[in-house]
């Protein structure tokens, strides 16, 4: 199989069975889910949504978060990853919105990646989320996932895979695509011993039929 018949394969099997992929992360506009995101880096969704609704109810617009005294906000961090650091970068996120974007959350990257907290993969998730831009987030699972399956080839760094998959996925897919690789690196080709067996895309798999196979051709025969 080609690398593009892999694509093919990849985008049919993921537009058949994941047609509405999305966001897990709950929010109800751009700033709660800027809000959200720059929680949850090194963090899980499941973590986050259990702690943005006391955020969102006290601190509902950037103005207020930008008003938020340190210490107030804190506690309602407190049970994320990085807690210090994410409590600052949102008070100074808010800031920035305010002094600099007239309290609006930008829509490109370029000035998104300008906020505190904020880094290429951030700005990439909220631009392709909320505006359907074709931007590439290079999170650990589309990492992952992508290199398992022939994706990518000899990618070490998150920008040369997000420019990898971005020449072979069509503009049009690459918001919905972001979402495809981290929902199946989340729930099926997890780190430590992907679900082969229950997944469709074995076919296409350079993982699966280089290793997984050969593995299972090696193992002696159980005797009759
Ligand atoms: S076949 Fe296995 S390694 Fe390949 S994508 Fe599926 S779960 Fe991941």
């Amino acid at each position: 199989m080609t690398r593009k018949q892999r694509y093919q394969f990849v985008i049919d099997y993921f537009q058949e069975h994941a047609p509405e992929a999305e966001t897990e992360l709950i929010y109800d506009n751009p700033y709660q889910l800027l809000v959200a995101v720059i929680l949850s880096a090194q963090c899980t969704d499941k973590r986050v949504n259990m702690t943005t609704p006391a955020i969102f109810e006290k601190y509902p617009d950037p103005e207020h978060l930008a008003m938020a005294r340190f210490d107030e906000l804190f506690p309602l961090i407190r049970s994320i990853s990085y807690p210090n650091n994410k409590t600052k970068h949102l008070i100074g996120m808010a800031n920035m919105l305010i002094n600099d974007f007239h309290g609006e959350i930008p829509m490109t990257v370029n000035e998104l990646v300008k906020l505190p907290g904020v880094g290429r993969k951030t700005a990439n998730v909220i631009t392709s989320v909320v505006d359907e831009q074709p931007n590439m987030a290079v999170d650990t699972h589309v990492f992952r996932v992508s290199a398992r399956i022939g994706l990518t080839e000899k990618a070490t760094t998150p920008l040369a895979v997000e420019k990898q998959l971005l020449q072979f996925i069509p503009r049009e897919l690459v918001h919905k695509a972001h979402h495809w690789l981290i929902l199946h690196g989340r729930y099926i080709c997890v780190a430590r011993n992907p679900k082969c067996n229950i997944c469709g895309l074995k076919p296409a798999c350079k993982y699966y039929n280089k290793v997984v196979l050969k593995a299972q051709s090696l193992k002696p025969k159980a005797e009759s």
